[in-house]
């Protein structure tokens, strides 16, 4: 089996970047936003657009522009084309959905593949997705581990092993690397996006060859299945995939699947299969923490084979915070900017390519001193309890508090909210922040506090 090198989305997403840059603000949110790199192999390059009216407007009027921007990610003349790509919950989605007319058939295919049926494809990880590139917090440390037992003992420790957590945070990534592993141990591995087994079972019933596709699936000595939710609504899919995952399980053979959400929120799974899966292990993900994030991009950086100062790393951990991929394209636009007017990468390029900074320093900003005598007024303290060492409950919510509106409504940075405080390192901030960001998405109560707080804070 051979790995496919370069995935389209990273591409795409790297292309996206450099176009930011290069077209105003209201057509890259009008056309280029919700578009995602499709397919790539090797001479053509396969954009998805969210629908006709998108793909006829790139095609007509970005269409030179977009090669070009192409070209100078990959440093190699491609051909472009469009096609129209879309999931079933409405976000633009990386394969096309059932319905939609199988273009892969258009796709050109590898000469050694004219004869097989569709679900006989290379092996597609990313080359970039390996554990030794994976980051390790506090927020990941469980599922890696997990993923690492898997790797090492594929089918005898967990199985089978599920993964989830929000987009952006890693499920991908950490899949592909039990794949790399699994390989590099001689094993067979079929790695597939839940819509790629959407339609390559749905082929297989229309054209009867159901016993072909179970055969194929049910000689893997291991199955990667990302983004199992889209098995969601799709029961004749769901009863291939139950048949498929029995036949696996019973030899002892590998099972991996990756959610966006917790497999009791998978409701609509028939509930032989969710029993299935919480069977073996299942381990979730969390956004990481300010120092995970530093790491990360230390190694992003690395890998982008840029020389990237410190402060300018700090500064964008500081910024971005509940998305790595979110955090990795804030480094990305930073690179892309650099390279596109030829100036070093420091600070001030930061505060030019990241728009919502920009934005965020036009907000008329609040007096780092009015936060703190008005948050510890509302706990019934002093100001000095802020600054001061006290580590009681009420204090170390109060000043987390006050952290978390010196970062979102003074603007301060980590390291000046530090000085604020009585001389706190901006690590200690940045868990203070977090902590509140996480909380405030489960505590009613505190959301309350913090909402009054702010009234207040608007019309002192
Ligand atoms: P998901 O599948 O959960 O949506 P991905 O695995 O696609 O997320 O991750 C998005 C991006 O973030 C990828 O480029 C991935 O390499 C990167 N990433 C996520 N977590 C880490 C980590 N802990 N260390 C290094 N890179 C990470
Ligand atoms: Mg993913």
């Amino acid at each position: 089996m051979t790995t496919t090198i370069i995935d389209p989305r990273d591409v795409w997403d790297a292309a996206l970047g450099e176009l930011q840059l290069r077209v105003t603000r209201a057509n890259y949110e009008t056309w280029l936003k919700h578009t995602v790199g499709v397919d790539f192999d090797g001479g053509e390059f396969v954009i998805g657009a969210p629908n006709a009216f998108v793909l006829e407007a790139l095609e007509q009027r970005m269409f030179s522009l977009i090669s070009e921007t192409i070209e100078h990610v990959l440093g190699e003349p491609v051909n472009v084309s469009f096609r129209v790509s879309v999931s079933s919950n409405g976000a633009v989605a990386a394969r096309e959905p059932v319905s939609a007319p199988s273009s892969r058939d258009a796709r050109p295919a590898a000469p050694e593949q004219l004869d097989l049926p569709p679900y006989v494809r290379p092996i597609r990880l990313n080359a970039k997705y390996t554990f030794d590139r994976f980051v390790v917090g506090r927020s990941n440390e469980l599922a890696h581990a997990a993923a690492e037992a898997v790797a090492a003992k594929p089918g005898s420790t967990y199985n089978p092993l599920v993964m989830y957590s929000g987009v952006g945070l890693g499920k991908t990534h950490l899949l592909h690397g039990i794949g790399h592993r699994a390989i590099a141990m001689g094993l067979s591995v079929i790695y597939a996006t839940t819509e790629e087994f959407t339609n390559d079972y749905i082929k297989a019933i229309r054209e009867g060859t159901t016993e072909e596709f179970r055969d194929h699936y049910r000689n893997a000595d291991m199955l990667l299945l990302d983004d199992i939710q889209f098995l969601i609504g799709k029961e004749q899919t769901q009863e291939g995939f139950f048949h498929t995952f029995n036949a696996l399980h019973m030899a002892n053979r590998q099972i991996v699947v990756t959610s966006d959400r917790p497999v009791s929120a998978l409701r609509l799974l028939e509930d032989r299969i969710q029993s299935r899966l919480t069977g073996g292990l299942v381990v979730d993900m969390q956004p990481p923490a300010i120092e995970t994030r530093l790491a990360i991009l230390k190694v992003k950086a690395e890998q982008a084979g840029h020389d990237v100062p410190d402060t300018v790393l700090e500064l964008l951990a500081e910024r971005v915070y509940d998305n790595v991929r979110e955090l990795e394209g804030s480094l990305n636009r930073v690179i892309a900017l650099a390279h596109a007017t030829d100036s070093p990468i420091n600070v001030d390029l930061v505060a030019r390519a990241i728009d919502d900074m920009v934005d965020a320093l036009a907000i008329r900003e609040v007096p780092p001193d009015v936060v703190l005598d008005t948050v510890a007024a509302h706990f019934g303290m002093g100001a000095d309890a802020l600054t001061g060492r006290k580590r009681d409950k009420k204090t170390a919510l109060a000043r987390h508090v006050a952290m978390y509106l010196l970062r979102e409504d003074a603007k301060l940075r980590l390291t000046a909210i530090g000085r604020v405080l009585g001389g706190k390192d901006h690590t200690t901030v940045g868990h203070g922040c977090d902590r509140i960001a996480v909380q405030l998405g489960v505590d009613s109560s505190l959301r309350r506090q913090v909402a009054n707080i702010r009234e207040t804070l608007a019309t002192s």
